[in-house]
């Protein structure tokens, strides 16, 4: 979704460095679908058209940009449809209607154990035999650039035992990627693996930005709420999993073999690179560049799509379009491919080093994070763009 300078909020799709707006290829009669999807403020409308739209979209709009095609000129769309991505705002993709964060690293779910639980199993029995997840806030999903407040809460102080309330100071990311629901499903049917591919419509890279200090206090018995819910940013591009069949890969072996219904045919994992960026306020003062604190792959990922899916459905809660599905942390098993701080710094307790001097352990107020993704671009595979999503971190509204 983008809006051009005083334009209004419509579908594009980036080529190169630049958007075509398919509101106006779609008015000169040029797409295999209903115009009125792409003058829509969301990508939503499009999503609910289903996958052969989706399809015969995406391979319109290939014909139409390959080299030699002069329906776009001829249609008098050539400069005028084609922005410059820099002179557009780009906006929420998807008005997101539920939002679910799993929990699908095996690395991260053991990291996160050992950090939480200490001497105990850091793996709990369910893990292996089901992808676990929470409800987050679809409301308080917010588009790259959003600037995120530091929240407040209740946290328990070490010493007292007790609980304090103040700006957490254990503020953190995640590295995720998520899916986005194009088709819904009917209330009281599953959705079976088998039907995934009918369903997801494309995927976007998240940051589950997590209070770490908030979220230890709160999360026993029912799972994370007020330490996540404040913000959790997505990218403003949703790459269409037509657009990554060359890069999924045979998911990794699960041990114990799981249930019937969490099997799921075909590659499902993606040979997706990813990264995190970290530019405090003092290294911009000093122009220098953000520094990279993390690279991971999401191939690592133990639960597939499919699974989460077939799992999110399998007691008959139905799917929306604009659900949100997010992978949880994306963790690799070495330290430089942890996808949060509280993994990079094992709890705080060693802090990165950054280029102007200073250390973290978690995020100051100043501080901008950028993840981004992309599949390709080697050995003769065409490269397929995720972008970014990026935040900084604004001080606390209020203290104590
Ligand atoms: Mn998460």
């Amino acid at each position: 979704m983008f809006q051009p300078a005083g334009g209004q909020l419509r579908v594009g799709v980036a080529i190169g460095e630049h958007v075509l707006d398919l509101a106006a290829v779609a008015a000169a009669g040029l797409l295999p679908a209903d115009p009125a999807a792409f003058a829509a403020p969301s990508l939503n409308a499009f999503l609910a058209l289903g996958r052969a739209t989706w399809t015969a979209t995406r391979r319109r709009v290939g014909e139409l940009l390959t080299a030699g095609n002069t329906e776009l000129r001829a249609a008098g769309l050539v400069p005028g449809a084609l922005h410059p991505q820099d002179a557009v705002h780009l906006c929420l993709p998807v008005e997101v209607a539920d939002y679910v964060d799993f929990y699908s690293s095996l690395e991260h779910a053991t990291n996160l154990g050992r950090l939480f639980r200490p001497g105990g199993e850091p793996l709990l029995p369910n893990w292996r035999h089901l992808p676990v997840a929470y409800h987050g806030r679809a409301g308080t999903v917010v588009p790259s650039g959003t600037p995120i407040v530091r929240p407040c809460g209740q946290r328990l102080s070490p010493r007292a035992g007790e609980p304090s309330f103040g700006p957490s100071t254990r503020l953190d990311i995640e590295l995720e990627v998520g899916f986005v629901v194009g088709v819904g499903s009917r209330l009281g049917t599953p959705v079976p693996a088998a039907d995934a591919a009918e369903h997801i419509f494309g995927l976007v890279l998240v940051n589950d930005w997590s209070a770490r200090d908030i979220q230890a206090w709160e999360y026993q018995p029912l799972g994370p709420f007020l330490g996540k819910s404040f913000a959790t940013s997505i990218s403003p591009w949703v790459v269409p999993l037509d657009a990554l069949a060359p890069f999924r890969a045979p998911a990794r072996p699960q041990d114990p073999p799981v249930l019937p219904y969490l099997r799921a045919e075909g590659d499902w994992a993606l040979d997706l690179d990813l990264l995190v960026e970290l530019h405090t306020a003092g290294m911009a003062a000093r122009g220098l560049p953000p520094e990279v604190i993390s690279r991971t792959n999401l191939r690592h990922v133990y639960w597939t799509m499919p699974q989460q899916l077939a799992h999110a459905t399998v007691n008959g809660a139905s799917l929306r379009t604009g659900d949100l599905f997010a992978s949880g942390t994306v963790s690799g098993p070495e330290p430089g491919t942890y996808g949060s701080l509280i993994e990079l710094t094992w709890g705080g307790t060693q802090p990165l080093r950054l280029p102007d001097g200073s250390e973290r352990a978690f995020l100051e107020d100043g501080d901008t994070v950028t993840l981004r993704g992309w599949c390709g671009g080697d050995g003769g595979r065409p490269r397929v763009g995720f972008g970014a999503v990026s935040g900084q971190v604004q001080p606390a509204p209020l203290s104590g």
